[in-house]
């Protein structure tokens, strides 16, 4: 019986959909401004091993991942930029093209790590009208109200507001998230449709004036729409729980008029060096980041599950190094069961069998399944365990079917000269930092020097031409 922490009652339950057979589940998305950082994709890394899990159980999925390409602002509150239209200002693009980009590039990132494409990505400017329909109810139930900026949702009349984070409204007010905002009946009223100041690229047309939606209704809009108005899990990261998850639980309980999700789970945060990641600390590094330092990406999946999704989980080039050299390692116990026609007998794959299931039905305790995975590895080679280990990888995603032997350390990256080493490296610092041309220079320097710099998905290597 899989077991899942809901984040609603702090406990761990039994998990029951309400289709016994398909499990319906909406997942926080990326607002796509910017690169997914390492954070980020820890999270996806979370709700991709439970959406495993749910497929190794048997039940089919029908899941929803937004887009949110529009109207997310600086802040949780509803004060500040808009993140889209700072970035396109920035870049010199349409908000579109700003979109259009990264929305590609998290789409490799979550490739790259064999994330799984959820059954529905929404994206959000595809759906002003259903987030309209929606506001529009809320009005007409007397849960909104309009003023000259914006349409509120108005947190006096929904009582239960701050169930999930348990927090009271004024310890959230006082947290200053949400600045006082002279128009709004109370502080930590937010806002369902904002009207667009005259230089707002991003508008639309509507009842209330010409604007752009709040960033919490999108969620609301868009799972009611695919999940219908009560569905089984909601996933996102622990930085959601106060603000965007009290706020979706008021519009859909406020419309509904009943509890709309079952079962709410969060994955902890990732920090660096034990601190949070931050663009002025330099240290929001992306997949791309540590593909150009050598890591590959699989290595990071390996990263994140060997710590459970509810527990912090520090970030260092040390912790890295050391899991990349798990990973390697576990190819390599593995390439040679895979070679080995030694029989084991069934009973032991079993129990190994049963002692994963138990692991990873245990909200998702992927560490402890990792254990069990290396436990197995480590009895007499034979080609079944591989065979099992393939099992375990419908939950693991970690490409447990190309196992590899390890290679001897590279014994030419040593004939290569300080002075082309050295440029490798500034090359290597140069596109972390996208700095493209500087990389290109580099690489002329390097070849004059009679050096081929050759990259890859899993990063750069140097030969002599
Ligand atoms: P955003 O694009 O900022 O909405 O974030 C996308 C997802 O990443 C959300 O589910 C966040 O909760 C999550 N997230 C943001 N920062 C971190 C972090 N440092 N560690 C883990 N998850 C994060
Ligand atoms: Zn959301």
């Amino acid at each position: 019986m899989l077991r899942l922490y809901n984040t609603l009652t702090r406990k761990k339950e039994n998990f029951v959909p309400i289709d016994e057979k398909r499990v319906t589940m909406y997942s926080c998305g990326p607002t796509v401004y910017n690169f997914a950082h390492i954070g980020n994709l820890r999270t996806y890394v979370f709700t991709d091993l439970l959406r495993r899990v749910l497929k190794y159980d048997g039940f089919k999925l029908k899941g929803v991942m937004n887009i949110t390409d529009v109207g997310h602002l600086l802040s949780d509150g509803d004060e500040g930029e808009d993140k889209m239209e700072t970035a396109s200002r920035k870049q010199g693009k349409s908000p579109e093209e700003i979109a259009a980009f990264y929305t590609a590039a998290f789409l490799t990132d979550l490739k790259r790590l064999n994330i799984g494409l959820p059954e529905i990505l929404a994206k959000a400017t595809d759906h002003i009208g259903d987030m309209l329909e929606y506001v529009g109810v809320l009005v007409e139930k007397g849960y909104a109200y309009q003023t000259a900026d914006a349409v509120y949702f108005d947190i006096s009349k929904f009582p239960e507001y701050g169930k999930l984070s348990r927090l009271k409204l004024d310890d959230q007010i006082a947290g200053a998230r949400v600045k006082v905002n002279e128009s709004k009946r109370n502080p930590a009223d937010f806002a369902l449709w904002k009207i667009a100041e005259p230089n707002h690229i991003m508008k639309w047309d509507s009842p209330y004036g010409k604007g752009y939606p709040g960033w919490h209704i999108e969620c609301s809009a868009m799972s009611r729409k695919y999940l219908g108005e009560v569905f089984d899990i909601h996933t996102g990261g622990v930085d959601h729980i106060p603000v965007h998850h009290e706020n979706e639980i008021a519009q859909n309980e406020a419309r509904a008029g009943k509890k709309t999700v079952n079962y709410w789970l969060h994955g902890e945060f990732m920090c660096v060096d034990g601190g949070k990641m931050s663009k002025s600390l330099g240290n929001t590094y992306t997949i791309d980041n540590l593909v150009e330092r050598g890591y590959r990406p699989l290595a990071f999946r390996y990263f994140c599950l060997n710590a459970h999704y509810r527990k912090k989980l520090n970030f260092t080039f040390e912790s890295m190094d050391a899991a990349q050299t798990a990973y390697l390692r576990l190819l390599d116990l593995l390439y040679k069961h895979k070679n080995s026609s030694a029989e084991i007998s069934p009973d032991t794959l079993n129990v190994y069998t049963e002692k994963f299931n138990a692991a990873i039905d245990d909200d998702l305790n992927a560490p402890l399944a990792l254990g069990i995975l290396w436990t197995m590895l480590k009895e007499p080679f034979s080609r079944k365990i591989y065979e099992t280990a393939l099992v375990f990888d419908r939950v693991l995603g970690l490409g447990l079917d190309k196992p590899e032997p390890l290679k001897e350390e590279k014994t030419e990256q040593a004939e290569v000269p300080q002075e082309v080493a050295a440029l490798v490296l500034e090359r290597i610092e140069a596109r972390k930092n996208r700095d493209w041309a500087k990389s290109d220079e580099l690489r002329e320097k390097i070849d004059a020097l009679g050096f081929k710099v050759i990259d890859s998905k899993d990063g750069c290597r140097v030969e002599k031409k």
